[in-house]
């Protein structure tokens, strides 16, 4: 229904009621005053607006009941003080709390990055340490544990985001996910046969390595491949090619398998 026309139909049937109070108590309908008793009228979606209820609290109802009519998807409602605000917006500019996680949100929106591979991750990086800042525990220890709550949960997901889109590998399986693509774990069906031999070639290498020479060998081996697979990546979602893209990310899984092996090799 229309907010207006919401409101006068509950005017309507409030003032209604006070009449037929009235008439059946034969007393004076108003004993606190007109607009006391009527205003703001309660609306169909207002959760009991009953009249032990002081004016204000009625007020601020009637305020969230409209409020709520008007609600798109680039706002939200502040979970303390009920103002509309924008998606885009962490703290409530009215009353100034922090707000929970927006689900609705990816992780390119929760870093306020561009939704792209091409990702720069200088930007990434200032943006991660400004949300950092701003959610960080100092400035929660003498608000209320609802709030240290969602301060709890928003850096749980500030550095979920972070940590996925830094990685060129998360971020491009992240990226894929959004379009509906999973890449399994362990995808042999997504790369060809010789490719799984020169991994495995790789990895016996690996084992037999003794030196730190040899075991640096190969990881340099890896980091070079890692360099060269992110730029076909690259260049694969710029033009929209993401079944290209899955496979270079499933290549990109085995090499940086062996690059952590690698590093638990030479720090053990
Ligand atoms: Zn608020």
């Amino acid at each position: 229904m229309e907010p207006t026309r919401a409101v006068l139909k509950c005017y309507a049937s409030q003032w209604m009621r006070m009449v037929v109070q009235h008439w059946w108590s034969r007393k004076p309908p108003v004993s606190r005053g007109f607009w006391a008793f009527s205003w703001p009228p309660r609306l169909p979606c207002i959760k009991s607006a009953t009249s032990a209820m002081s004016r204000s609290t009625l007020r601020s109802s009637c305020t969230y009941s409209l409020r709520s009519f008007c609600v798109t998807s680039q706002s939200r409602l502040c979970w303390r003080c009920q103002a509309e605000m924008s998606r885009a917006e962490l703290f409530c500019p009215t009353c100034t709390s922090l707000q929970p996680p927006d689900e609705s949100k990816d992780f390119f929106q929760v870093l306020d990055c561009e939704k792209s591979f091409n990702v720069d991750t200088q930007e990434l990086q200032r943006k991660y340490r400004n949300l950092q800042r701003l959610l960080h525990p100092d400035f929660f220890s003498q608000k209320s544990e609802s709030e240290r709550n969602i301060s709890e949960k928003q850096s749980t997901v500030v550095n979920k985001a972070y940590k996925t889109l830094l990685s060129p590998l998360k971020r491009g399986v992240y990226l894929l996910s959004l379009n509906g693509i999973t890449l399994k774990e362990g995808a042999d069906d997504e790369v060809d046969t010789q490719f799984l031999f020169d991994i495995l070639e790789l990895n016996e290498q690996l084992n037999d390595a003794e030196t730190k020479d040899d075991i640096e060998e190969v990881g340099h081996f890896v980091q070079e491949q890692l360099v060269s697979l992110t730029k076909d990546l690259r260049k694969a979602f710029q033009q929209g090619d993401l079944q290209e893209a899955k496979i270079l990310l499933a290549k990109m899984k085995y090499f940086s398998n062996i690059q952590d092996q690698v590093k638990k090799k030479i720090i053990p």
